[in-house]
């Protein structure tokens, strides 16, 4: 099969012949439809993440196989089912929840798959789906979409989840707590738009971006604050009419975490999830004094995946604008330098059929 990979020590993407999976045991074998292209792609693309004063974190070093098949937002069709899977799935049109872990350690058994330590996450430690066809190990990582546009739906593997997962962590909060999205592109809109739909009345949007802020509000934001505003932390609590009790951080950078960090309130909620890279240097003191909590958000579990795919189903979910894109090597290498040069407002996803012959990708809703 063609797979569009990063070969060791590279940092482009090269076309290149894989053998077809065959699949064994409980494995199930699908062609895949749609891809959609993920800001952390970039990173894979780029060989790691910046981890501030201590350098960088080397993929490499952490067990990562090369040549790596990214792609980890994938609808696929059923195409071969190993010997333990359901034969009934054949045909079937699914979506991938790519973030499997070891399935046999405690973390696993309790339905944390993505906080494994011995992960086989697709796309990142498995070849994902930048290619013809992929290999899941077992049917029970595949979710149905019927009734949703399949493209959309694809994103909700990594984009709605990590979205969905973050919201979750703020979830006891009262309605009329402030809660502050840091980043209002594709991800921070999708929060903003959730805590909104759950009720939630009081969300401020931060973005550098006049056009997301006015999204922001679209989606149910209460006030909004510039980015660059020389004293964001003041900024933000100014918005809020006080210190807020969250703050869910979906760029964590260096300049983003400090300012999320200096808003809270007493017995407040940091909630990190972009991987933007960088450092936040805070005094320890305040923590025990403030009673604060610093989390870490990382995609979310299947359980979250089969809750937000019920939720767009039932119409609940906001629409990120899709951005269509052929699934090959230059739709996969153009997409990633777009999303590099923050020239991507939505959501790109490479199609293996109905893709536009020109090359050139095109914007729906
Ligand atoms: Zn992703
Ligand atoms: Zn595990």
């Amino acid at each position: 099969m063609k797979a569009y990979a990063v070969l060791e020590g590279a940092t482009e993407i090269s076309e290149i012949t894989l053998p077809t999976p065959v699949p064994v045991g409980s494995e199930v074998v699908l062609r895949v439809l749609h891809s959609g292209v993920c800001h952390s792609d970039t990173h894979l693309l780029e060989g790691g993440y910046d981890l501030g004063a201590r350098g960088m974190m080397l993929l490499k070093d952490r067990g990562v196989p090369y040549p790596l098949v990214l792609g980890h937002e994938v609808v696929g069709t059923v195409e071969r089912v190993g010997p333990q899977a359901s034969p009934e799935l054949v045909g079937k049109t699914l979506l991938v929840f790519p973030w499997i872990g070891c399935g046999e350690c405690s973390t696993c058994r309790a339905g944390h798959d993505n906080a494994c330590t011995d992960g086989r996450m697709l796309g990142v430690q498995r070849q994902g789906g930048y290619a013809e066809y992929i290999s899941v190990p077992h049917e029970k990582y595949l979710v149905n979409i019927s009734g949703l546009d399949p493209a959309w739906a694809a994103t909700l593997a990594c984009s709605g989840l990590t979205s969905y997962s973050a919201v979750n962590k703020v979830r006891a909060l009262d309605p009329d707590d402030a809660v502050v999205i840091i980043g209002a592109g594709g991800l921070g809109l999708t929060a903003i738009a959730m805590l909104n739909a759950r009720g939630h009345r009081h969300t401020i949007a931060v973005d550098l971006s006049e056009p997301n802020l006015k999204l922001a509000m679209e989606m149910g934001a209460t006030a909004t604050v510039p980015a660059d505003s020389p004293t964001l932390s003041a900024a933000i609590v100014e918005a809020a009419g006080g210190p807020v009790a969250a703050v869910i951080d979906f760029v964590n950078g260096t300049a983003t975490a400090i300012h999320g960090f200096d808003a809270l309130r007493k017995g407040g909620l940091l909630v990190h999830v972009g991987l933007f890279g960088g450092e936040l240097t805070i005094p320890t003191v305040l923590l025990p004094v403030k009673m604060l909590t610093l989390q870490g958000s990382y995609v979310g579990n299947l359980t979250e995946l089969r809750e937000l795919v019920d939720l767009a189903k039932a119409g609940a979910l906001p629409h990120i604008p899709i951005i269509d894109g052929r699934l090959d090597a230059t739709g996969v290498a153009d997409s990633l330098a777009r999303l590099v040069e923050r020239r991507v407002a939505g959501r790109i996803v490479l199609s293996a059929e109905q893709a536009p012959d020109s090359g050139e990708l095109t914007a729906r809703r």
